[in-house]
This record gives C-alpha cells, sequence and structure tokens, in this order.
C-alpha cells in the first residue's frame, strides 16, 4: 500500500530529485528538508508575491520565522492557496505584525506560574512540564508564538532533571503533561530515559504527551517510538487537528499505531477565524477523529497572544459550533469548549445554556431540538453531612491522607466542612473604607 500521493511524489522529487520517495517517509529527511524561505514556498507550490507583499512578508518573517515540513506543505492545494487551511495555519500572514490592544505576551502567564525551569504548575495535581523548545512545523497561531524564533533547543538532562525533581518532591502531582515545543522531536531514547525517571516517582500516575506529530509529521510515529512507550503505560497523547483535511492516509498510519499500542488518544482544536470557524466543518473533523479513535478533547477559543488578532472569532462562533454538536452527533464526538483565561485562570469550559429556569422541586430545561422540558426533583433527599469522616458515613470511602487535597473555589463554598461563606477580592474599595472607619 502506498501511503503516499502523486502530489507528494511531485514534491519529493522537486526538493531533493536523487532521494525522492525513498526518503519522504523518513521523519528525520523531513525535518533536515523543512522549508523556510518564502521562496521555496514559491517555488514548490508554483506560485509568486508581488513585490509589496513580499516585502510584508519579510518582515513578518523577520518577528516571526517560517518553518513547514514537506508533508504538511504536500496538503496545501497550490490552485486555492489563499483560501486554503493548511496554508494558513502554517503561511505568514501580514496579520501577524498587528498588535492588538488586547494582546499580550504571555497571556497564560505560563512563565509566572513556572516554580522552577520547564514547569507550570498551575492547576492542583497536575503540572506542564516542557522538555522541548522545538516543532517541525511552526504553526501561525501559536499561544507561546512569543518563543517562536527563539534559538531551537532541547533542554539537557540537568535542566529535565531539575523539572522531575520538583514533581518528585511534590506529592500531589499525580498527571503530568509533557509538551514543549514538540515532545516527539526529541529522540527515542531520550523520551524513554524521561518517561522512565518519571515512571520512578510512586505518586505519579498518569503521563500525558502533547504533540502535533501525527499531523504535521506522521512519520515520526515509528514502530520503535510505539514499542518504547508502551512500556510507560498509562501513557496518553494529545494532538492537535484543525480540520479535516489533515486527516490523510500518512496521519491515519500513525494514530493507528498509537491506538493499537493502548494509547488513549485526545484532540485539542483551536477555533481559527478562516481555517475552521464552521459548524460544518467541525462535525466533519470530530467525526473524522473518533473514525480513528481519536476523541475529541477540547476545542479552545484562540488566545490572546499578541500576534493572533486575525485568528480570533467571538465566543459566539464557538457556542454556534457547541450548539451544532450537542445532542446532533454522538456524544463522545463533542469537545469541550474552552477559554483559557489571561493571567493564569485556567481553561474555562463554555456551553449553551440549557437550564432555563428552575424552582424548589423541578426544573425546566431545553433539549438541543427545541423541546422546552421539566425534570421533576424528588420530594425528599436527605443529603449526608459530610464532615470528613468517612466512619460516620454509610457512603463508605477508603481515602490515604494524602489524597485528600485542600478545597478551593466555589467547591469550597458548596462543601460542609469548611466555614468560608464568601470569596471576596483582596481590594474591594468597601472593605478599604471600613478599615479606616
Ligand atoms: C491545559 C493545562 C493543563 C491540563 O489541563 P486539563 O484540563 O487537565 O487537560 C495543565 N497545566 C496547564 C498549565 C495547562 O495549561
Amino acid at each position: 500500500m502506498t501511503i503516499y500521493n502523486q502530489k507528494q511524489q511531485d514534491l519529493a522529487s522537486h526538493i531533493h530529485p536523487d532521494v525522492a520517495m525513498s526518503k519522504w517517509k523518513d521523519w528525520k529527511w523531513q525535518l533536515k528538508q523543512s522549508i523556510k524561505t518564502i521562496s521555496s514556498v514559491e517555488e514548490i507550490l508554483g506560485i509568486t508575491f508581488d513585490e509589496k507583499e513580499r516585502k510584508i512578508l519579510d518582515q513578518t518573517m523577520e518577528k516571526f520565522p517560517l518553518s513547514i515540513t514537506p508533508y504538511y506543505l504536500s496538503l496545501v492545494d497550490p490552485e486555492n492557496y489563499k483560501e486554503d487551511p493548511i496554508f494558513k495555519q502554517s503561511f505568514p500572514s501580514p496579520g501577524e505584525l498587528l498588535v492588538h490592544r488586547d494582546d499580550m505576551k504571555d497571556p497564560l502567564a505560563e512563565d509566572m506560574d513556572s516554580p522552577t525551569d520547564l514547569v507550570t504548575h498551575r492547576y492542583p495535581d497536575r503540572v506542564l512540564l516542557q522538555i522541548s523548545n522545538v516543532c517541525s512545523m511552526y504553526c501561525r497561531h501559536c499561544t507561546r508564538k512569543r518563543r517562536v524564533g527563539d534559538v531551537d533547543f532541547i533542554p539537557g538532562k540537568e535542566a529535565i532533571r531539575k523539572g522531575i525533581d520538583y514533581i518528585r518532591q511534590n506529592e500531589m502531582i499525580r498527571d503530568v503533561l509533557l509538551s514543549g515545543g514538540d515532545p516527539f522531536l526529541l529522540d527515542d531514547s531520550y523520551l524513554d530515559w524521561i518517561l522512565t525517571e518519571l515512571r520512578a516517582i510512586p505518586h505519579v500516575e498518569v503521563i500525558r504527551i502533547g504533540t502535533r506529530t501525527p499531523v504535521v509529521l506522521p512519520y515520526r510515529i515509528t514502530d520503535s517510538l510505539v514499542e518504547m512507550l508502551k512500556k510507560h503505560h498509562p501513557v496518553w497523547i494529545n494532538t492537535h487537528f484543525n480540520h479535516p483535511r489533515e486527516i490523510t492516509s500518512s496521519s491515519k498510519e500513525a494514530v493507528r499505531k498509537l491506538a493499537d499500542a493502548g494509547i488513549p488518544l485526545g484532540n485539542q482544536s483551536v477555533l481559527l477565524a478562516g481555517v475552521n470557524d464552521c459548524p460544518r466543518i467541525m462535525k466533519s473533523l470530530v467525526h473524522k477523529l473518533v473514525k480513528n479513535r481519536i476523541r475529541p478533547y477540547y476545542l479552545y477559543q484562540c488566545d490572546l497572544s499578541e500576534g493572533l488578532s486575525h485568528f480570533r472569532t467571538p465566543v459566539g462562533k464557538g457556542i454556534e459550533i457547541m450548539e451544532s454538536l450537542l445532542g446532533h452527533t454522538s456524544g463522545f464526538s463533542v469537545p469541550t469548549y474552552v477559554i483559557d483565561a489571561p493571567h493564569g485562570g485556567g481553561k474555562i469550559p463554555v456551553m449553551p445554556n440549557y437550564l432555563i429556569s428552575w424552582s424548589t422541586n423541578k426544573v425546566v430545561l431545553r433539549n438541543y431540538e427545541g423541546v422546552i422540558t421539566t425534570y421533576k426533583e424528588p420530594d425528599s433527599y436527605e443529603p449526608i453531612f459530610c464532615d470528613r469522616n468517612c466512619d460516620d458515613c454509610r457512603l463508605q470511602l477508603d481515602l490515604n491522607e494524602s489524597e485528600e487535597a485542600k478545597s478551593v473555589g466555589i467547591a469550597r463554598l458548596l462543601n460542609d466542612y469548611d466555614q468560608t461563606d464568601a470569596l471576596t477580592p483582596e481590594d474591594l474599595d468597601r472593605l478599604e473604607r471600613r478599615n479606616h472607619e
């Protein structure tokens, strides 16, 4: 079975007449041959930019460089490149030079929530460990755009060991997310070392890897990589498909290998104006994903990073997409739509409203068809008071002390064992006045 098409063959022989297809599926060859100049793109796609366009593109590239794998470029339709979703995700746009008044360099405050190099510790029980500063394709919509164009590097063992030490010393961390850059640009043996070190920590229950290689460099998913990953289960992988056109025979082959190795696969899409801001495109994407055993996980509202304003949609577009999916298709095909809040607030799910009203014993709901319906609540319900002492409770639970995290947020207001009855902003004028009276 050949898993490349005529266009890829043409492209391969164009890039390197003597090697052609024999090397096409070699991921290191793909990396070495990555396209990094406007002229190469012009030459390969058979297109030309006029002098004015060229000047702006050059300016854009000075700020945010370009890098596309031959494979990913081969998916662009040269006849209609300006509207092409693959092209828009990988080729610079003058829009990237516009700094909108709401833009921020590090909107998610990842650098601020970093207790030690390479680690972002935002949520109580899980951390982000950035083990790579290299990507095979520079997504134009990268949320870490501030780092695109930094010198490509893979942190040394010393640096990574420090991150791992932090995880070892913090027993509440049960889930480690390897991210970057792209963790799969590390060699198998280096990745194997990191996974082995993490696995040796008793409280690390799950390891997750975030990678876009199945989309932009599917040949990275080699049999030997998969054999190595299997040794470290449970390993979960999240990838990043944004458009149904990215699901090709090569990417299908890559995710098949991962799924066959028992790795649960998730997908994180970013809602991008002019790329996938359409309910029909999104439905087609999620259907193709589940057919390939990938569970749509998150749909992200585009971040407020500098240079992304041309990609942003109103939140209403995301709600409209969710409305078109929920109820209309399989529950496991529907991602959670999230806004990653500025200043490190984390991911906040947003949904259409289904709860219309509520009385003391009845809720009024609407379904996806527009039917307005009711759910009758029980006439009597005796809640069990929770003092965190399961000995006095009939719903027996055997937790050890370390599994009991501190209660935070609304969950803290709701529980019985904490006396907190309000969450109050720190700098309220009203409270200031009280102090001075
Ligand atoms: C997204 C993210 C996580 C993981 O969040 P989940 O909702 O568990 O997928 C963890 N840490 C940081 C900093 C993140 O941005």
